[in-house]
C-alpha cells in the first residue's frame, strides 16, 4: 500500500509522533542538538524556540541588514556565480563543498567536518557523518533531501578531543551551531552553508518520489531547478522533467514539516559561506562569502574555480500579487494546456538569475510568515525575525487587500 504523508493537510507538527522527539518544542526540524550532550541547553539554542538571527549577524558583522538583497539573501562581502572547471562526478551540482571539505581536511586546516552521508542500502536516507578522511567527505557528495540530525554528531566532537572543525549544514543546523559555538570550547569553527528550503522527513520525501515520478525506484538524483522544473535523474542516464504547475500539490500538501513551514532562513545567512544555486544561470553556482573566514575559504578554492558576472532579469513583482492571493485560497489545477503555456512562460519570460532568487525567497518569506501568523500566532514575535517584515513591505498593501492586515502589524518584537 502507498505510504501517505506522515500529516494530513494543513496539520501542525509534522513529528511529533516520533517517539525519538519527545519532549521537544512542537516545531523542531530535527537539527540534532537534542540528540547530543548540549540538549539541556535547548530552550536558550533553539530557533524554534527564539530565533536570534539578529542578534548572531550583529556578533558576526557588527551590523544590521542593509536594505535591498541583504533583507533576502543575508549579510554578505561577495556575491559570485561559479562552478568547478572540473566538476566532482555524483556531485549535487558541481561539487564544489566536497571539494572545499576535502582541502580543509588536506591541508589540516581542520581535524574533522560534519558533513551528510547516506544510510546504507538506501539512495537518499541521510546519515550524519563524521569525517576526517578526504575519503570519508567525498562519499557524503550529493543531496538527501530530507531532514538530518547532523548536530547529534558534536559528542563524537567532544569525545574525539576535536578542536578545529567544519560542519555542512542547513540554515537551522547553522543556527544552532552558532548559538552553542562558545559552548563548544572549539580553537576554529567554518561553517559552509547550504541554501535550504521545504525540506521533508525521509519516509515523506519517498512519498514525494512515489507521487511524482513516473520511476521512483530508479531515481538517483534530483534538483529543483531555476526553469520552474524538477529534473530527475534515472539509473538507465535518462532525465524525467516534471513542471512545477503540474505537482499534484492537493498530495503533497501534508510533507512539509511545520518547522521548514517557520523557518526563514531559506539562503542560510550565519554560515561563514554559502553555496547553492539559486541566484545562478541553469549549470553554475550561487556563492556568497560572509565573513572574512568565508572569504578565505573560498580563496582556497578559488584555483579550481571558473566564474561569470552576476546576472538578474525579468521582474519579480509582476507576479506577487496573484502569488499572495494563492496563499490566501489555493486555486483548482488549470487544465493540461493552461499549465503548459504557464510552464513556458515561466520558463521564458519568469525571473531568472538574482531576480529568480529573490522571487522565491520573497514568496518563501511570505507564504511561512502567513503559515506562523495563523498556526502559531502565539510564536510569531518570537520566531519571526525583523528582515520578514523588511523584506515583505513592498507587498504590503496587496497582502493587505487580501489577508486584512499588514505582515508584522501589531507585533513587538520579543
Ligand atoms: C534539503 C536541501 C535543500 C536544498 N535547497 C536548495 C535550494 O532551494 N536552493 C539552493 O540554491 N540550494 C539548495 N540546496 C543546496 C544545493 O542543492 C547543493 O547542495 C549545493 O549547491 C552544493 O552543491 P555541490 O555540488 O557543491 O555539493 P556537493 O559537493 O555534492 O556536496 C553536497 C553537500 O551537501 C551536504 N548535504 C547533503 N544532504 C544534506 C542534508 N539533508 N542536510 C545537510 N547537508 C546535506 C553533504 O554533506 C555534502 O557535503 C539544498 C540542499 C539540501 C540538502
Ligand atoms: S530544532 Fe534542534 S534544537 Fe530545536 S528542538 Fe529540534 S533538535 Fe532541538
Ligand atoms: S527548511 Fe529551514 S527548518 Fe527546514 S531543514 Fe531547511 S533550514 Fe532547517
Amino acid at each position: 500500500m502507498e505510504q501517505g504523508p506522515s500529516k494530513g493537510l494543513h496539520d501542525v507538527s509534522l513529528m511529533s509522533h516520533d517517539r525519538r522527539l519527545s519532549g521537544r518544542p512542537r516545531l523542531c526540524s530535527d537539527c540534532g542538538l537534542c540528540d547530543s550532550w548540549l540538549r539541556p541547553q535547548m530552550a536558550d539554542t533553539c530557533l524554534f524556540v527564539r530565533n536570534r538571527m539578529e542578534e548572531i549577524e550583529q556578533r558576526l558583522h557588527g551590523r544590521r541588514r542593509n536594505p535591498g538583497d541583504e533583507m533576502r539573501f543575508g549579510i554578505y562581502r561577495e556575491q559570485a556565480i561559479m562552478r568547478m572547471r572540473r566538476p566532482v562526478a555524483g556531485a549535487q551540482w558541481t561539487g564544489m563543498i566536497t571539494t572545499l571539505a576535502a582541502r580543509l581536511l588536506e591541508r589540516g586546516e581542520v581535524e574533522a567536518v560534519i558533513l551528510t552521508g547516506t544510510n546504507p542500502g538506501t539512495i537518499f536516507e541521510p546519515l550524519p557523518v563524521l569525517a576526517r578522511t578526504v575519503e570519508e567527505v567525498r562519499a557524503c557528495k550529493g543531496n538527501k533531501p530530507c531532514l538530518s540530525p547532523n548536530l547529534g554528531l558534536l559528542d563524537q566532537v567532544r569525545e574525539s578531543g576535536i578542536r578545529r572543525l567544519a560542519v555542512v549544514g542547513t540554515g537551522c543546523q547553522v543556527q544552532v551551531l552558532r548559538q552553542a559555538q562558545e559552548q563548544l570550547g572549539l580553537e576554529r569553527l567554518d561553517i559552509i552553508g547550504i541554501p535550504c528550503s521545504d525540506n521533508v522527513t525521509y519516509p515523506d520525501q519517498q512519498f514525494f518520489l512515489n507521487t511524482i515520478s513516473s520511476s521512483p525506484g530508479t531515481v538517483i538524483h534530483y534538483e529543483f531547478m531555476q526553469d520552474f522544473s524538477l529534473w530527475l535523474h534515472h539509473e538507465d542516464g535518462h532525465r524525467e522533467r516534471v513542471n512545477y504547475i503540474d505537482f499534484p500539490m492537493d498530495k503533497l500538501q501534508g510533507i512539509f514539516p511545520s518547522a521548514c513551514l517557520s523557518c526563514f532562513d531559506y539562503p542560510n545567512a550565519l554560515s561563514d559561506l554559502t553555496i547553492g544555486y539559486l541566484g545562478a544561470p541553469l549549470g553554475w553556482q550561487w556563492v556568497l562569502a560572509r565573513t572574512e573566514r568565508g572569504a578565505q575559504l573560498l580563496d582556497l578554492l578559488r584555483p579550481d574555480l571558473e566564474s561569470r558576472p552576476v546576472s538578474s532579469a525579468g521582474d519579480r513583482t509582476r507576479g506577487m500579487p496573484r502569488f499572495i492571493q494563492m496563499l490566501a485560497k489555493r486555486p483548482a489545477k488549470p487544465p493540461k494546456l493552461i499549465r503548459q503555456m504557464i510552464a513556458f512562460l515561466q520558463r521564458h519570460r519568469g525571473p531568472r538569475g538574482l531576480e529568480f532568487a529573490r522571487t522565491i525567497i520573497e514568496m518563501k518569506l511570505l507564504r511561512n510568515y502567513t503559515y506562523v501568523h495563523d498556526k502559531f500566532p502565539q510564536l510569531e514575535a518570537k520566531i519571526v525575525p525583523y528582515h520578514v517584515y523588511e523584506a515583505t513591505k513592498p507587498y504590503a498593501a496587496e497582502y493587505a487587500a487580501t489577508f486584512g492586515r499588514v505582515p508584522g502589524e501589531g507585533v513587538e518584537q520579543a
